[in-house]
């Protein structure tokens, strides 16, 4: 019989990449799907057919249960967050909620649905991942960052998202729960969010090229961080639930660049000059800003065999790329007005 998994945060950037991976394995795969008429459900289906869907949301505790009930999943996956630093300022109580409290919900009613069903033998049938973090780190101790760095959280996003870490190591050993988390360094898609901001230099590189707009406004221009492909991360999180011990790992490059790296790589790529176009707001600049990441990916290397195959550069090709075509053909026009607001 084929394994199912049950996949939170399916209509965000990872959720379909990695239901797509999962369903090429020959997975069952189920999405929770909060709200009563979610608009990115359809966006989801359209992208990925053969997912099926079970409502719930990671404020509440008796959708979860219900949701890990219906579904008997092997393995969970969550990946349900309020996931853009920013907002975790403007929303700190709900950020923490969801992306701190949600885990442990849904740790809880992983261990309930197990006790409940008498036909598995013990909390560690079901295998979790948690969608942990780089951002934890924050204001970094020692650089790159491996799986016994220190962590300093600079955002109620980090913040909560250490709380997650935490719970769900601590579930493992006080319940024998197969939980791990993977601490991922920001990775990005031409499905990324079009707040974050390799997005939004891809989608306004592709405005501008075709004449919609002229300016773009960008905050700290000298931050680092590692970037890789979302679709090579996801290969990651089903790898390290294939352990025979569940422990956490660092998934990331080991290779850094600039935001202004990106924009001069993006406004290149299509024969612009960044500068005739880039403004810098200072409204843009975080209240406490993550200067600086870099992964240490060895243990994901030697034990997960696992490797990145895409390369800066062709990412950021990648991105403009598909947002010339969507410029073009003028989809995602809800993302572009997005876009502009951050
Ligand atoms: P997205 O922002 O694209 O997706 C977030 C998902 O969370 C959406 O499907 C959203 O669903 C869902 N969600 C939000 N609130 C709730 C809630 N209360 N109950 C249920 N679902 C909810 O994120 P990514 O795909 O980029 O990231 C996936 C995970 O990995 C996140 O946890 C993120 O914090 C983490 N992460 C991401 C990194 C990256 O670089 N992308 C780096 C490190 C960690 P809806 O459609 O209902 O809004
Ligand atoms: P994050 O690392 O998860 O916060 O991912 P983001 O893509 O949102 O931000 C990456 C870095 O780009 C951060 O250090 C931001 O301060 C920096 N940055 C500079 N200008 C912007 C901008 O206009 N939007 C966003 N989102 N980030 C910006």
């Amino acid at each position: 019989m084929s394994r199912r998994a049950l996949i939170t945060g399916i209509t965000g950037q990872d959720g379909s990449y990695l239901a797509e991976h999962l369903l090429s394995l020959g997975y069952q795969v189920w999405g929770l799907i909060r709200g009563q008429a979610n608009p990115r459900k359809s966006r989801i289906s359209r992208l990925v057919s053969d997912v099926s869907f079970v409502n719930g949301d990671l404020l509440d505790q008796g959708s979860l249960v219900a949701a890990v009930d219906l579904v008997q999943p092997d393995e969970v996956y969550n990946l349900a967050a309020i996931s853009f630093v920013p907002m975790s300022w403007q929303q700190a109580e709900l950020t923490t909620d969801v992306n701190g409290m949600g885990v442990l919900r849904t740790l809880e009613a992983i261990r309930l649905v197990c006790g409940l069903d008498k036909s598995r033998s013990s909390t560690g049938q079901i295998r979790f991942y948690q969608a942990s973090s780089s951002e934890m780190f924050g204001k970094v101790v020692e650089s790159p960052q491996h799986e016994m760095t220190n962590f300093h959280p600079r955002s109620p996003y980090g913040v909560a998202k250490t709380y997650g870490h935490f719970i769900t190591r601590n579930y493992r050993e006080s319940f024998n729960m197969y939980g791990v988390s993977g601490i991922l360094f920001n990775h990005e898609s031409p499905r990324r969010g079009a707040e974050f901001v390799t997005r939004k230099i891809s989608l306004a590189v592709a405005q501008i090229k075709l004449g919609r707009q002229d300016k773009l406004y960008l905050g700290n221009l000298d931050a680092v961080r590692d970037w890789g492909f979302a679709g090579d991360y996801v290969r990651a999180m089903h790898l390290m639930l294939q352990q025979d011990e569940p422990t956490d790992y660092v998934v990331g490059t080991g290779r850094t660049h600039s935001v202004y790296d990106a924009v001069r790589m993006a406004f290149e790529y299509v024969g612009l000059n960044w500068r005739d176009h880039v403004v810098i707001d200072p409204g843009l600049v975080r209240p406490a800003e993550v200067e600086t990441l870099c992964a240490d990916p060895g243990r994901a290397r030697d034990e997960l065999g696992w490797e990145p195959t895409v390369s800066f550069e062709q990412l950021i090709h990648m991105m403009v790329e598909s947002d010339l075509l969507n410029v073009s053909r003028e989809r995602e026009l809800g993302d572009l007005i997005l876009a502009s607001s951050w």
